[in-house]
């Protein structure tokens, strides 16, 4: 008896345990008692770690840990009774915390026919880690630990899949990449919902691409590494005090947070809450805009938004300091588009940026580039000029092109192009602006002529220009012009024609240098 196959039996702990095993269950924390010792011995049995504790409550906020760090639910173990009374604690911590969690509590005996599938497992995995992850308790009569199955009578189900990710409404996004752009002082603030999610690596390139602050939560802390130059954390209570947009990665406007209300904060400043959890948006504080998702994705999300169209000033010079060579020198001359891109663009050698200077002069950038060229010919010949210009800047010395190609000089010219001085107009506002009056009546004296096409004023003495109106463009034509040293090249760059740059008063970002 017992060789035949069709026969072999199964405890009821044994199931368990196997059924913990193919949700991937990999640890338990417990106290063993009857009847759950049995099931502790079977799990360890199949190499669940079991970690035998002093009392219920540290057990289940071990438990609850694990949750967190793996993503998959740590189990708690515990006797029926007093064991379970003192698991409560952790399971009102486990879902306080929105950790994944499962307590498995041994109870009296049932009489019970058959066991069956343990159709428990999966559905204790899949509420504790899907939507908002929390606590769990599984009940298991002491009947069902000691009885014997046919193992043919099993059938476990299969291995709970990880949450399937959500992403945010598109018109959603749209609106608080705007909102987000359009911030004077914006901050990120970074909860554990984030550090649960893995939303490390997008929510790091959203800071440094938006340049943007960020305040990690106590357990927010390390998603983005404490010593990053845009973490505020250091002030705090000016940061909350001074901002305009926030943005809540995973992390609910509760006591820590006080509540999102003045006097902590500005009375009308705006929340773009990101949570995966919908009845979680809106408390306390009426967001501007609710993103419903995971955290990750909506990032993904934004950081796309944020490349879409047209581009601002910051999008333009993240690009083209991602390629800027290390040596190269750096002219520059504007508005806007010097005063961003002096923060944005790195200089790593001294002498190497020369810009609109103590008297602030326009004009004076192509003469600058035509000398730095010349100078790193007889120097340094392989050294790039890039020469980084306004379209209004570009316009007092335009023809210094010509110098440019005569001499063949190969100088990287950009034009940041927002059709005017400080700010122009798009095209369509430009022309039915022209219906109401003559230009000279009605156009607004910073604008310029918009779309215009400044790369031509290169391409008529036979250098390379580019009119680029996306990122990729950008990205493309900048390889190529720093790629081929036998021409020079200009690229005329489109963007918005309202983008500004975002408030001066980032007294958090220079704290370092003081
Ligand atoms: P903190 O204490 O760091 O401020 P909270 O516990 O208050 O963080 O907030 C965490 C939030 O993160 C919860 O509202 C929870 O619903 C949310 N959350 C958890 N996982 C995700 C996820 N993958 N995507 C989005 N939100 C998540
Ligand atoms: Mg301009």
């Amino acid at each position: 008896e017992g060789s035949n196959p069709s026969e072999a039996q199964m405890s009821g702990a044994e199931v368990i345990a196997q059924s913990l095993k193919t949700q991937d269950v990999n640890y338990m924390f417990g106290i063993v008692g009857i009847p759950v010792t049995e099931i502790a011995l079977a799990t360890q049995k199949l190499g669940i770690r079991y970690v035998g504790m002093r009392n219920e409550q540290a057990a289940c906020y071990a438990a609850s840990a694990v949750g967190y760090l793996t993503g998959r639910p740590g189990v708690c173990l515990v006797v029926s009774g007093p064991g379970l009374i003192h698991a409560l604690g952790g399971m009102a911590n486990a879902n306080m915390n929105c950790w994944p969690l499962i307590v498995i509590g041994g109870s009296s005996e049932r009489s019970q026919e058959t066991m069956g599938a343990f159709q428990e497992f999966p559905q204790a995995v899949r509420s504790s880690i899907y939507g908002r992850p929390g606590a769990c308790y599984v009940d298991i009569p002491a009947d069902f630990v000691n009885l014997q199955v046919n193992v043919n009578s099993i059938k476990y189900m299969e291995c709970c899949l990880p949450p399937p990710i959500c992403m945010a409404e598109t018109s959603a996004v749209y609106v608080a990449a705007s909102l987000l752009r359009n911030a004077k002082q914006p901050l990120l603030i970074i909860g554990k919902g984030a550090a649960y999610a893995h939303a490390e690596h997008s929510i790091r390139k959203l800071v440094e691409q938006c340049k943007l602050p960020f305040l990690p939560t106590p357990m927010g802390k390390g998603v983005i590494p404490d010593n990053h130059p845009n973490c505020v954390g250091a002030a705090r209570s000016r940061a909350l005090q001074l901002a305009d947009v926030i943005v809540l990665f995973g992390a609910r406007l509760n006591w820590i947070l006080h509540f999102g209300l003045p006097p902590r904060y500005q009375p009308d400043v705006k929340f773009i809450q990101v949570d995966i959890c919908a009845e979680e948006l809106g408390n306390n504080v009426r967001p501007a805009v609710a993103l419903l998702g995971d955290i990750n994705a909506v990032t993904q999300q934004e950081l796309a938004s944020q490349k879409s169209l047209p581009m601002n000033y910051y999008t333009v010079f993240y690009h083209v300091q991602e390629q800027l060579p290390r040596d190269c020198f750096v002219v520059s001359e504007g508005a806007n588009t010097m005063d961003i891109g002096r923060t944005v663009l790195q200089n790593c050698l001294p002498r190497h940026r020369l810009d609109a200077g103590t008297f602030g002069t326009m004009g004076v950038g192509l003469g600058f580039a035509i000398a730095a060229a010349v100078v790193a010919k007889d120097r340094n010949p392989g050294q790039r000029v890039i020469c980084v210009e306004g379209d209004s800047a570009f316009g007092f010395s335009g023809m210094e092109v010509e110098t440019i190609c005569r001499y063949n000089l190969p100088i990287v010219l950009l034009v940041v192009n927002n059709n005017g001085i400080y700010q122009g107009l798009d095209i369509d506002t430009w022309k039915d602006m022209l219906k109401s009056g003559d230009a000279t009546t009605v156009a607004p004296p910073v604008c310029l002529l918009p779309h215009s096409h400044y790369e031509h004023v290169m391409t008529a003495f036979g250098g390379k220009g580019y009119f680029v109106q996306t990122p990729e463009e950008l990205q493309k034509s900048l390889r190529q012009s720093l790629a081929d040293m036998t021409k020079p090249s200009l690229i005329n760059i489109m963007i918005e024609p309202q983008a500004m740059r975002k408030a001066q008063d980032f007294h958090w970002l220079t704290r370092s240098k003081i």
